[in-house]
């Protein structure tokens, strides 16, 4: 059994580097009965991964499964008593055992909402049991060239994987579904901005409203961008959410206006009075920012940016930056440097009594994309 810190450590490896997965094996495990895919390409989170579990049976992690060998040294191979071996071939040795986490049965074209959408079009199983769903699947800064360069929110539409909007109606049918099945036990929902100046906290108000008459007692995660008008947050809360990201993304200014162009006009001001607002509202550690990471910034000052969140009180789930196909290539992530990352920056919630292990749902509950809770537990 492995303990806590070669958890933490073969996460941050997968988590940088993913996988290589020979289209061969793909037909090869199908005969078997296991699906093993390239993963979804576009949507919420980061894209083209599959959910697998470490050999302690708890660590959940969201690796990108490459088509090509020359993308990473980790190569998924053959899969013995329900684990797949991971070699590394550099180093010829292995390197870890891997539990896929299996797709759920609503995924399955007969399963339909009432108005007849397939199911997996509404919303996808994250990891283990987080329901996850973009609610709104076009976002402003699209439209006008200033997407972020690692968002995919609108390729799914293009591929027709989803459709562009879902309602309370087909959402909860489809957490009825994915409960059945034991898949859902939080939601995370997300969404592209809106031009309006609500930024599309009505569309979540109306959906969460729905959603929580259905099932009052399954805890929701919204995502929304920093607000002016800061009477949404308190709106937002009333109306169901429990915890909720408002994500700046990227910390060092000269990247941002780089790597966001669009949300780059929102100053780093407005987010900070978002999060010391939305926890006053939310309470202690119901508020994160997702914070990619791999861009090539400097340690020292990004893990100054990183103690400037957690002394507010908000959890900054890292993640390792990751490209969407067909969008700009973004570099590769150094798995020792995120590591380091990791562990300073769970001494730094651990100094200012941020815990990220009692967020009530979402990404942070999650955990799959980030090895921030990890790194939590590890810290002795
Ligand atoms: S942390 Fe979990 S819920 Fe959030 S994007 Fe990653 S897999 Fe999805």
């Amino acid at each position: 059994m492995i303990d806590i810190n070669t958890a933490l450590t073969l996460k941050t490896e997968l988590l940088c580097k993913g996988l290589y997965l020979d289209e061969g094996l793909i037909e090869h495990y199908k005969a078997q009965g296991i699906n093993i895919d390239y993963g979804r390409k576009g949507g919420a989170g980061p894209s083209g991964g599959r959910y697998f579990l470490l050999e302690d049976g708890i660590t959940l992690t969201n690796v990108v499964l490459w088509d090509d060998p020359k993308r990473t040294d980790l190569f998924l191979k053959e899969n013995k008593e329900g684990y797949f071996q991971v070699y590394n071939e550099k180093r010829n040795e292995l390197f870890s055992r891997l539990k896929l986490i299996r797709n759920p049965r609503f995924y399955s074209p007969e399963f339909k909402t009432s108005d007849g959408i397939p199911m997996k079009k509404i919303a996808l199983v994250h990891g283990i049991d987080c329901l996850a769903s973009t609610i709104y699947q076009k976002c402003v800064y699209w439209g006008c060239g200033e997407a972020c360069s690692f968002c995919g929110i609108e390729v799914s539409l293009q591929n027709d994987s989803t459709i562009i909007e879902k309602n309370a109606k087909q959402m909860s049918e489809v957490i009825d579904a994915a409960k059945k099945e034991g898949r859902c036990n939080h939601m995370t929902l997300t969404s592209g901005t809106d031009e309006t100046i609500d930024k599309g906290a009505n569309r979540y108000i109306e959906l969460l409203k729905g959603v929580k008459k259905n099932h009052p007692d399954l805890p929701l995660h919204i995502q929304i961008e920093a607000l002016e008008d800061l009477e949404y947050i308190n709106k937002l809360k009333e109306a169901g959410a429990d915890t909720i990201g408002i994500h700046i993304e990227v910390l060092e200014e000269k990247l941002r206006r780089d790597i966001t162009p669009g949300k780059f006009h929102l100053s780093y001001q407005l987010f900070e009075e978002n999060w010391k607002h939305a926890i006053n509202v939310f309470g202690d550690n119901q508020v994160s920012s997702y914070v990619l990471t791999g861009f090539g910034e400097e340690k020292t000052n990004f893990l100054e940016d990183v103690e400037k969140l957690i002394s507010v009180g908000v959890i900054p789930y890292i993640t390792p930056v990751r490209s969407i196909p067909g969008k700009r290539k973004l570099p590769l992530t150094d798995c020792n440097e995120l590591l380091d990352i990791y562990q300073r920056s769970a001494d730094l919630m651990r100094e200012y009594g941020v815990n990220p292990l009692k967020s009530k749902a979402g990404c942070v509950r999650c955990s799959g994309c980030s090895a921030i809770n990890e790194a939590y537990k590890a810290v002795v």
